[in-house]
């Protein structure tokens, strides 16, 4: 299994985050969904990328894991409010203990596992 239904390549070669929007009710799916929860509809429009702007939601570090994960790692919500969505994913980032709930963050998607998973990765200094 691969992520190209979750991240693809925007026309200038970054890796983004892909949803798509109800055609009836215009709410944004992330994951991408074939049927809307909200009214049942099969119609999307086309698949749009999330934007990168988002507000750390919650978070948490991870110390105990299966042996194939290197521990610690930061994992947790971030809310994307251009697209009205909430992503789930590991955060990296060189300094997880600037981590603060309801910060704005500026986000990088970075496919991992040979593309099979996905990294949010912090954009630039979070001070
Ligand atoms: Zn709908």
């Amino acid at each position: 299994m691969n992520i190209s239904y979750l991240v693809g390549m925007d026309e200038r070669g970054r890796q983004r985050l892909k949803a798509n929007a109800c055609t009836h009710c215009d709410i944004t799916f992330f994951p991408r969904r074939d049927i809307c929860t909200n009214c049942f509809s099969e119609e999307f429009l086309q698949d749009q990328f999330l934007a990168e702007e988002g507000i750390l939601h919650a978070f948490t570090t991870v110390y105990r894991s299966l042996p194939q994960f290197k521990t610690p790692y930061v994992i947790g919500y971030v809310d994307i409010p251009a697209n009205n969505v909430r992503v789930f994913g590991q955060i990296e980032t060189s300094s997880p203990e600037d981590l603060k709930v309801g910060m704005p963050m500026k986000i990088e998607i970075i496919e991992t596992d040979e593309g099979k998973g996905y990294k949010l990765k912090i954009k630039g200094d979070l001070n």
